[in-house]
């Protein structure tokens, strides 16, 4: 086992990453940006670097200033969270190639579901259905861009081969507007994610973001822990997630996560990863894979009762899955909402000083955090402030205890999205079993409209 681990990130996951290897007897070393310096959780570290200036491109996205902290401070495996650096190959290789373990799997593996469009040939090639489309990068030429979207059927949706946060994707019903909106959509791939690339996919109306998490060793063997639900979005975002998903048939569900976890052998997967579909009257539909622990592990860990950051770090450390499919027990319900820094209904971030921090508690309460009464939540980086996650014997009860711990939630000093968790937990299409994807969207509008 590793004796120092470099943490790569902040906020949030830096925590929850320093709680794992703590637990573990790892010492860690968090590197931080000078906005960071004074974060409790650098604090807390055994080591901690300052890599930069605030912005990313200047801290967290340093590659050569990330890889002299692990080798000033001898650390030997780099983890990289999410977000940042965690699915940029370059980065990997580079961590690798200095002599570091990087927490993840092999940069080959990242770099190519890095690209959606390969990701998606090879997960079609290794059996799990994709999203109807032509699985290839957009030509340029108008008349077949016309042609391929006439062959999938409208609607269809422009999606960026580099793309991600839920970015880069726009929908078109009409051949008339389906040129500029391609055009656009390049313009747009080439400045956010420096790759031109697009592809062409059937739009799915209805359907529900569902997605299973496996856990995959350096010796072939693989397992999966379960689905999640994650169609509660605002602008491909996940707003609330849970496990498992519900109204899911019990046969179905089955057959996926074998499925996923047989993908996993054939393509020599290790480490944490999450297969992410989309789910219509029964069909699952591959949209894409992260190869990277995510926002909403948590409610896989409360439903299986295992530590994902754990095994990811046992996993990179060349140690073999124990575990056997049949040991995975999924137990309860769990549910987890996305704190986010910003104004409930207009999504302005909010960043400052909290001037009045309390948690709820109590039975299946887990609060991941990194903030704390004056904590100052700087304005340069993302605005989660951390996640408030429940869990019930059933789905109710996780519910129940999640409204009263969003009741029982203070923060003052910056606006908080928590006015728009407790209302929908109160929805009454999602308590009855959930919403497809475009249901908080519709509803914000129709919320817009009505004031
Ligand atoms: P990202 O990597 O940016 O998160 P994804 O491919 O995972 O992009 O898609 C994010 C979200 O966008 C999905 O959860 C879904 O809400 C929406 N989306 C993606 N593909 C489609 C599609 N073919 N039809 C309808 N919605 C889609």
């Amino acid at each position: 086992m590793f004796e120092k681990i470099l943490i790569a990130n902040r906020g949030e996951i830096a925590l929850r990453i320093q709680r794992a290897c703590r637990e573990l007897g790892i010492k860690t070393v968090v590197v931080h940006s000078e906005a960071d310096a004074e974060a409790k959780y650098v604090k807390l570290a055994d080591e901690s670097v300052c890599i930069g200036p605030p912005p990313p491109s200047h801290s967290y996205l340093n590659i050569p200033a990330i890889i002299s902290a692990a080798e000033v401070t001898d650390a030997q495996a780099i983890h990289p969270g999410y977000g940042f650096l965690a699915e940029n190959a370059d980065f990997s290789e580079r961590v690798e190639q200095s002599g570091f373990v990087f927490i993840g799997p092999r940069p080959e593996t990242i770099r190519m579901m890095g690209d959606k469009v390969s990701a998606k040939n090879a997960m079609k090639k290794a059996g799990l259905p994709v999203v109807p489309g032509v699985d290839a990068p957009l030509p340029e030429e108008p008349k077949e861009i016309s042609r391929i979207a006439r062959e999938i059927g409208y609607p269809v949706i422009i999606k960026s081969a580099g793309g991600g946060g839920g970015r880069g994707m726009r929908v078109v019903h009409t051949e008339a507007a389906l040129f500029n909106a391609v055009q656009t959509t390049r313009t747009e791939a080439q400045a956010a994610f420096g790759n031109p690339t697009v592809y062409l996919e059937k739009y799915l109306e209805d359907p529900r973001h569902i997605e299973i998490q496996v856990l995959a060793d350096k010796h072939g063997r693989a397992i999966y822990l379960g689905d999640r639900d994650c169609s509660m979005q605002r602008r491909h975002q996940k707003v609330i997630e849970e496990a498992p998903a519900p109204l899911l048939n019990a046969r179905v569900r089955l057959r996926m996560g074998e499925r996923c976890a047989e993908a996993c052998r054939k393509i020599g997967y290790h480490g944490a990863g999450t297969f992410e579909f989309l789910c219509q009257r029964g069909e699952f539909y591959f949209i894409e894979m992260n190869t990277r622990l995510q926002v909403e592990h948590p409610v896989t860990e409360l439903i299986t009762g295992l530590d994902i950051v754990q095994w990811q770090i046992r996993i990179a450390a060349g140690e073999p899955l124990r575990l056997k499919q049949r040991d995975v027990e999924l137990r309860g319900h769990a549910i987890e909402c996305r704190i986010n820094a910003e104004d409930p209904y207009n999504f302005t971030p909010s960043p400052g000083r909290i001037t009045s921090w309390h948690m709820p508690g109590g039975p299946g309460i887990r609060v991941d955090s990194h903030a704390y009464n004056g904590y100052f939540m700087p304005p340069h980086y993302d605005s989660l402030l951390g996640k408030l996650i429940a869990y019930g014997d059933t789905r109710e009860q996780a519910i129940a205890r999640l409204s009263i711990a969003l009741s029982e939630t203070v923060i003052e000093g910056i606006k908080t999205n928590i006015p728009l968790h407790q209302e929908l937990l109160q929805d009454a299409a999602f308590l009855s079993g959930g919403t497809s994807i475009h249901y908080l969207e519709e509803k914000l509008s129709k919320m817009a409209r009505d004031e």
